[in-house]
């Protein structure tokens, strides 16, 4: 056990300073008393190494844009460094996510999913691919998270993954809505989502039906 000095107390655990004083402590260290805290890795030297290099990134790619007039692509006309800003404070944004404890996997991929989506649709906005992003990524990228969302709830014994499941399903029937409101048909893609998003619904009714209930329930709190 690790004593102080200067107190004269002992110490358990593997402490390095004193609680009193906080003098070093002395004497052989027990095993450690409490969780390692992720948030001290934060202030490690990788962290700030890459912090670092995305704001001198950032800081160049918008000298590069705004002051010298360097464009992407000869006939880009928007302020193109403003994406890659986007994109890298996301990034840093998700690195600090890393670090935070008590998120569950569901949850992680429902924000990332959402934030990416997001992303991608103003990028897609402004290089011209927005049609293609809206007819074929973004209904691809809802199966996929409404997949592995229902992969989640089926392993997930604590019932926290069914309510992004849930939400996840509406995010696949909305759209088809949206399209069939506005033009009396939807896209293949937007069709396919929808009837996989059926299909998954009726498959955690069928696995996890109480679990759905009890979800349900919870949203509308009755
Ligand atoms: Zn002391």
């Amino acid at each position: 056990m690790k004593n102080c000095p200067y107190c004269k107390i002992e110490v358990g655990g593997d402490l390095k300073k004193c609680p009193f004083c906080q003098s070093k402590l002395v004497g052989e260290a027990e095993e450690r008393y409490f969780p390692t805290q992720t948030i001290l890795k934060i202030q490690s030297f990788f962290y700030k190494l890459q912090l670092f290099l995305v704001w001198v990134a950032i800081i160049a790619l918008v000298g590069l844009d705004f002051f010298f007039g360097v464009k992407l692509y000869p006939s880009c006309n928007f302020h193109w460094s403003l994406l890659f800003v986007m994109w890298l404070l996301a990034f840093e944004m998700s690195i600090i996510r890393l670090f935070k404890k008590g998120m569950n996997a569901a949850r992680v991929l429902s924000i990332s999913a959402v934030s990416i989506m997001i992303m991608l649709g103003i990028t897609a906005y402004y290089i011209g691919f927005f049609k293609i992003f809206v007819y074929w990524v973004l209904p691809n990228a809802v199966m996929a998270t409404m997949i592995a969302n229902f992969i989640f709830a089926m392993i997930d014994k604590s019932g926290n993954a069914m309510g992004y499941l849930l939400t996840n399903l509406l995010m696949g029937v909305l759209p088809y809505i949206a399209f069939y409101l506005m033009q009396k048909n939807s896209p293949l893609e937007w069709i396919i989502c929808l009837l996989v998003s059926i299909a998954l619904l009726i498959g955690a009714i069928i696995f996890r039906g109480r679990e759905v209930v009890n979800e349900i329930q919870r949203r509308l709190s009755v």
